[in-house]
């Protein structure tokens, strides 16, 4: 039987979509810059009906690969064109929200369920979820857990693998696991969760997620944005205890997301750099500080990665990502650096500065040699290349720079045995 006749007895003939005009928002990922038709977006409503579309594409040799909220910043949410012939699966219609434990303080949430409502869910329980980002309302459980994602809660609550308590997962034979219900020390055999997490859609499809929620906060919090003269002063200006988060600009952006979001001057001069902090009291600052208190300097920082594609769009090109993390005593030295690295291009850097997490924006390149200099600027300065937003394509060939070789043997090693005929999301993470 023909492969879409199959899949749309499994799912619906309304959830199997070929039309381009309709699969367009499958296709192409946030950046604009990595797109492929693919044989077809499927959208399964039930984990059963995802197990079952799995099984359909392993058996006809199929790739797959999967989706959530299409907000990924690594082209690996989309079709690759090198890949041959590739099936979307969107896990948008998992959206089942379970009732929140506050006891246990957890919830259970389908893969397509945006992070929004589960904060909003939480909230509405007396609780908060800890993980928060700029693309809340679009980026799905499903897409945070693959990826391991990070955002501005960091610093106070860890990434998404601090959250996740238990996962349900189909594997590349459509089989199906569920650790959703594990009890809460469970160290029988390997952490298989935890692999899961930050997998990027290469080793199983996950299909729920079990997460932890935290305690809401006592006070309301202090939003103070300060103007510094380095990354040195901005990092020694972060207190020691009581920081929910802290965030780092540099001028050029602030500039961009002035003129693109139409803000005001936040401070009373320019600075080089600007430290966003978000504290339990107000912080401790030097007299002679240049500084401001608002919850809505939060603006500044949240509307980069919104007027960065703005830019690109008006000057007709597309924006390479990088988000890179290096060792805190080695921040300035690298920002120092990127000059001479992306030259000739613009470049706009921001970040969670107390993790050493930098969003390094390079607008106007053709290909990925200036990738190559910034990522192996990073490897000397002793960081990661991929801090939060995963390898996706857009890195996978620059892994190397940071893992050793036997790491990436072992790499290869744990995706074969999850999936030995390579149908889960190829070409991400490992390079070719
Ligand atoms: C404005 C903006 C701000 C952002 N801010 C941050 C930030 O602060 N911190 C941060 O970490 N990221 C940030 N991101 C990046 C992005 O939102 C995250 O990477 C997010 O986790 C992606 O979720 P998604 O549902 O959109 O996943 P997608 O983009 O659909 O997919 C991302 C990856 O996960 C895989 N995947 C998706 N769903 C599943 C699943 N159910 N099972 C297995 N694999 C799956 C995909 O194959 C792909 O490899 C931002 C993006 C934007 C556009």
């Amino acid at each position: 039987m023909n492969l879409e006749r199959e899949l749309a007895d499994i799912v619906g003939d309304d959830h199997v979509l070929t039309d381009p005009s309709v699969t367009a928002s499958y296709t192409t990922d946030w950046t604009g810059r990595f797109h492929a038709d693919p044989g077809a977006v499927v959208r399964p409503g039930t984990t059963e009906q995802l197990a079952a579309v799995v099984r359909v594409c392993a058996a006809h040799g199929v790739a797959m690969v999967a989706q959530g909220g299409n907000t990924g910043l690594v082209g690996g949410s989309t079709p690759r064109v090198d890949e041959g012939l590739q099936v979307v699966l969107s896990t948008r219609r998992l959206t089942d929200l379970g009732e929140v434990d506050t006891v246990a303080r957890e919830v259970t949430a389908g893969a397509g369920v945006p992070v929004s409502s589960v904060q909003r869910a939480a909230k509405a329980a007396g609780l908060r979820y800890g993980v928060d980002l700029a693309s809340r309302d679009s980026a799905t459980i499903g897409g945070t857990v693959a990826t391991n994602a990070g955002g501005l809660r960091v610093v106070r609550h860890g990434t998404t693998r601090a959250q996740v308590r238990g996962l349900q997962y189909v594997l590349a034979d459509g089989r199906v696991v569920d650790r959703l219900a594990a009890p809460p020390q469970d160290n029988a055999g390997l952490d298989l969760t935890g692999l899961l997490v930050g997998s990027e859609g290469t080793l199983a499809i996950v299909t729920a997620a079990r997460l932890r929620l935290v305690p809401p906060e006592t006070t309301a919090g202090e939003v103070t944005l300060i103007g510094c003269r380095d990354m040195t002063e901005a990092l020694s200006l972060i207190p020691p205890r009581g920081v929910r988060a802290a965030e780092v600009m540099l001028a050029s952006g602030l500039s961009l997301v002035r003129r693109v979001g139409g803000l005001a001057q936040p401070l009373e001069r320019e600075h080089p750099v600007y430290l966003l902090l978000e504290t339990d009291e107000l912080p401790d600052l030097p007299d002679d500080i240049d500084a401001a208190v608002d919850p809505a300097l939060w603006a500044y920082r949240e509307q980069h990665t919104e007027a960065i594609a703005t830019e690109a769009g008006a000057r007709g090109t597309v924006v390479h990502k990088l988000d890179v993390s290096v060792p805190l005593e080695r921040l300035g030295a690298f920002v120092d650096a990127l000059a001479a690295a992306t030259t000739p291009y613009d470049v706009f850097v921001f970040g969670h500065i107390a993790m050493g997490n930098l969003h390094v924006n390079v607008l106007g390149a053709t290909d990925d040699e200036v990738d190559g200099r910034v990522l192996t600027l990073v490897a000397q300065h002793g960081g990661s290349i991929a801090a939060e937003h995963g390898i996706g394509i857009a890195k996978a060939r620059w892994l190397p720079l940071t893992r050793s070789a036997a790491e990436i043997d072992l790499l290869r090693a744990v995706k074969a045995a999850f999936d030995p005929h390579g149908l889960l999301n190829p070409g991400v993470m490992l390079p070719g």
